[in-house]
């Protein structure tokens, strides 16, 4: 009896405290992940986590309305989107000192390869070269030359640079990034199976040549390969834990385990 994170986004959407429970328990942990990453000055702040994932309990949001194919990871590719967009909310979102848009550094950038083009975005989402080359399964060295020759064509295609110039413009990046879909796009299932190893792009030229002129796909599968990531070795939180975030989030005490509801049912008692 797996209680699945579809049935999760079900019960979440219907607004039942056994979906919340399931939310808390299991994707609070990815969501003190992805701030610890993101937000690491905001990681020990209990108070703007609590108002964090207050904004993300809403029902009717999209993030449980689609969750096909890949279910869980689907989950977290959105929620990490929506986490991001809350934390603007929460935070005002300020302009960086110099600025950067996708169209000026997609035409500083336009004779790099994919791969160049996703390691040198993995800046903007602020991943170092070491977790860079883990996500891409890349030497740590090589992210580090192709970020190089990604810096100087940059600096040569503005007035103003400095070093943090993609991390610092990492949000609009990434907001404008995932406004820019077209109908050429490629589906999450597409980069998960490159990612899980059942596609390659070799021999698919016709798929590569959109996505080395796709800002929006090379976003896409770098969140993608993030989620993977984020995905390994996360842990359930710990009762106590999950009893606060309850209470933050006005949900009612622990559901009754799965198997004892399946017991109830099989034995005529409740
Ligand atoms: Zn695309």
């Amino acid at each position: 009896m797996i209680y699945t994170c579809y049935e999760m986004a079900l019960d979440c959407r219907a607004d039942r405290a056994e979906g919340w429970s399931h939310f808390i328990r299991e994707y609070v942990p990815v969501i003190q992940k992805l701030v610890a990453h993101y937000f690491a000055e905001r990681a020990d702040d209990r108070g703007w986590m609590e108002s964090l994932v207050v904004a993300l309990r809403q029902p009717e949001s999209s993030l449980f309305q689609t969750l096909e194919p890949a279910p869980e990871r689907w989950f977290v590719a959105e929620l990490r989107q929506q986490l991001l967009a809350a934390a603007d909310g929460l935070d005002g979102g300020k302009s960086p000192e110099i600025e950067i848009d996708l169209e000026a550094l997609g035409a500083a950038l336009e004779p790099l390869t994919v791969v160049e083009k996703q390691t040198t975005w993995l800046e903007t989402m602020r991943y170092a070269p070491e977790e860079t080359g883990v996500l891409l399964r890349m030497e740590p060295r090589t992210v580090e030359k192709i970020r190089e020759k990604a810096a100087e064509r940059i600096r040569g295609s503005m007035d103003n640079w400095r070093r943090s110039v993609l991390t610092d413009n990492g949000r609009q990046l990434g907001r404008a990034a995932a406004a820019a879909h077209t109908k050429d796009c490629l589906s999450a299932k597409a980069f998960l199976d490159v990612l899980d190893g059942r596609m390659t792009w070799r021999g698919r030229e016709e798929l590569e040549r959109h996505v080395t002129a796709c800002w929006h796909c090379i976003d896409h599968f770098c969140r993608m390969a993030e989620v993977v990531e984020v995905l390994r070795g996360v842990t359930p939180l710990s009762e106590p834990e999950a009893e606060r975030f309850r209470q933050v989030l006005g949900v009612a005490g622990q559901a009754k385990p799965a198997w004892k509801r399946w017991f109830g049912k099989a034995s005529g008692a409740v």
